[in-house]
């Protein structure tokens, strides 16, 4: 992508405890997890505070997005309403032992810091592997492709019922047939 989201944290590098909150549109159009590509048909919503905590410059808060996916199992394009929570420290050098691994580091240049992967990355953890419009979702019949839900097909797969079929489960529970 190559954009930016740098933000001027100046106002707080002087004076311990200091605070300043960022409402910014992040410039991503899409992001790509696995098979899975979410795109964004208005930019994300990036909310933070960013205060200074002494050693480092603590960034928490929120990145909000519609994203656009496809249906794993029917193909549908669907809206997904996403929202991503950022835990994070800015500091020029990356920070050594008492740093907590769980906080990601995002580095200080000059008095900026690029904003856009950490709003990028909250999100990315918020994007499905294997996205579904509905959990009732009944998905493309893969003999001859029809929308199962929109359409009825007649197709019977080669050995039998459709592995996932209602009716194959409910074969489990009941009684093995005597011969
Ligand atoms: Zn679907
Ligand atoms: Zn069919």
């Amino acid at each position: 992508m190559g954009g930016t989201l740098t933000v001027d944290v100046a106002p707080v590098l002087g004076e311990t405890g200091a605070t300043m909150e960022v409402d910014a549109d992040v410039p991503l159009e899409s992001i790509a997890v696995g098979d899975t590509s979410a795109t964004f048909s208005s930019p994300p919503r990036l909310r933070v505070t960013i205060a200074n905590a002494g050693e480092v410059i603590v960034l928490t808060g929120s990145v909000e997005a519609t994203a656009r996916l496809e249906c794993s199992r029917c193909l549908e394009s669907f809206n997904l309403g996403i929202t991503g929570s950022i835990d994070a420290v800015i500091s020029s050098a990356h920070p050594s032992d008492e740093h907590d691994e769980d906080q990601e580091w995002y580095p200080l240049e000059g008095k900026t810091v690029d904003l856009l992967a950490a709003a990028e990355s909250a999100l990315r953890v918020e994007v499905p592997f294997a996205p579904v419009h509905d959990e009732e979702c009944s998905g493309i019949c893969p003999i001859c492709g029809c929308d199962l839900n929109r359409d009825r097909c007649t197709c019977e797969p080669e050995g039998g019922e459709r592995p996932d079929s209602p009716f194959a489960a409910l074969k489990d529970l009941l009684p093995p047939e005597d011969d």
